[in-house]
């Protein structure tokens, strides 16, 4: 689970990270108050899990609580890479002398934790670590030492930082492993820490992942994942229905049954896809292994609901699941959702009952439902269809 910014400087505010008095608003009102309260020159920030929002127009400096409105009133609704500002944070605004990078985060190839730490920071990390990789400094962190002192010394070491700052760095990068590692998260990061005009280090940005299978360990996650608004609606849906369901942003709907054959599926649609304009997976849906008709009909309508979703791809090889369960499924959602079945599906079928199930589809004889007997076809055409609304809707936009 990613944190929003504000969440994120609240936990280092809890663990004694340097950081500035900042306040929630999602309202030019409250965004008013908020800057009143805090007093002086503050900057509004769109509260937004991406990075880059000072380019897009999402952070601006403002001198009173009427201005801090009023570019709340600019920010708030703004749409950033895809995602909509629903709240900004009024933050207290500092001097900035100079900007760092810092961050440390669960580095799975090596099962150990990275620290990474630049004393060329506010430019995104994936541009510096191109453009230049020798002024990121890695240092690995073994999880049974943590960053202690010793570690944080090195770090800063590496990373080029001169004796007097690096002495006010060190401390700093203690207290955010401590986030870290208390926190059970796979990523800190700090983009900019800054040295301010008056010579104190602070976070300025924060953005923390919170590792989900630790979950269970830490009271205050509900609350973070509510605020997080962690959960779009259709993942909230599914998760009470028991379906494995996870949001892309592609443009074909994608359903099978077990982990292992919708994570091929993926590929094969993603590959097909680039025949057809690039069309892309919308969504990951597992039925699972044992899953009735019930089921199917509960995940093709949570597909379905998905606007980006122009077509669907049900995959099933079937095993504990029949096909003609399957069949049945997609039979009863066609008919649930009547006249608001729009989207072009293609099925494929394969396994246990197969012949029952494709006669089941070729009798009721949908409309939008294309049975094709190949997973590559299969993927093909649903790419096929995903492409072709778009290619009318370019024709009336002319
Ligand atoms: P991001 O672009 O989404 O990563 O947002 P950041 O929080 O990193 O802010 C982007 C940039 O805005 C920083 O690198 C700073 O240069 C600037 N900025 C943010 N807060 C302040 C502040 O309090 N004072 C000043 N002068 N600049 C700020
Ligand atoms: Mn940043």
């Amino acid at each position: 689970m990613d944190l929003f910014e504000y969440q994120a400087r609240d936990l280092f505010e809890d663990y004694g990270v340097p950081v500035l008095r900042g306040d929630v608003a999602a309202t030019p009102e409250e965004a008013r108050e908020a800057a009143a309260r805090i007093g002086g020159v503050t900057v509004v920030k769109a509260q937004v899990k991406i990075g880059g929002r000072g380019k897009a127009g999402g952070i601006r400096l403002v001198h009173t609580p009427e201005e801090a409105a009023t570019a709340a009133g600019d920010i708030l609704g703004m749409d950033i890479k895809g995602h909509t500002v629903k709240q900004v944070m009024i933050a207290q605004a500092v001097d900035i002398a100079a900007e760092y990078y810092f961050s440390v985060l669960l580095d799975r190839a090596n099962r150990s934790y990275l620290a990474m730490c630049s004393t060329e920071g506010g430019m995104d990390i994936e541009t510096l670590a191109e453009e230049k990789p020798e002024a990121l400094a890695r240092v690995e962190v073994d999880p049974l030492t943590g960053l202690d002192e010793a570690k944080a010394r090195e770090i800063v070491a590496a990373a080029g930082f001169d004796e007097e700052v690096g002495e006010l760095v060190v401390p700093v990068l203690q207290k955010l492993y401590e986030v870290y590692r208390a926190e059970d998260a796979t990523l800190v990061e700090v983009n900019p820490l800054v040295l301010t005009e008056q010579g104190e280090v602070i976070a300025i940005d924060a953005k923390i992942t919170l590792d989900d299978n630790a979950a269970f360990r830490h009271d205050n996650r509900a609350a973070l994942a509510e605020a997080a608004g962690h959960l779009d609606p259709l993942e909230q849906q599914a998760r009470d229905k028991g379906l494995k369901y996870v949001t892309l942003d592609g443009s074909v709907g994608i359903i099978g049954n077990g982990a292992g054959l919708v994570m091929s599926t993926l590929d094969v649609v993603a590959a097909a896809g680039e025949k057809h304009g690039g069309q892309k997976p919308a969504n990951f849906l597992d039925i699972g292994g044992g899953a009735s008709a019930e089921t199917m009909t509960a995940a093709l309508e949570i597909v379905l609901a998905d606007e980006q979703v122009r077509s669907v791809f049900v995959n099933v090889f079937g095993g504990i699941t029949a096909c003609d369960d399957v069949a049945h499924g997609i039979v009863a959602a066609l008919e649930a959702l009547g006249e608001a079945a729009t989207k072009p599906l293609v099925v494929r079928l394969d396994g246990n009952n197969v012949d029952e199930g494709r006669r089941i589809l070729a009798e009721y004889d949908h409309p939008l439902v294309t049975g094709v007997w190949s997973m590559d076809e299969a993927a093909d055409r649903a790419a096929e269809f995903a492409a072709s609304p778009s290619a009318e809707q370019q024709k009336v936009q002319g």
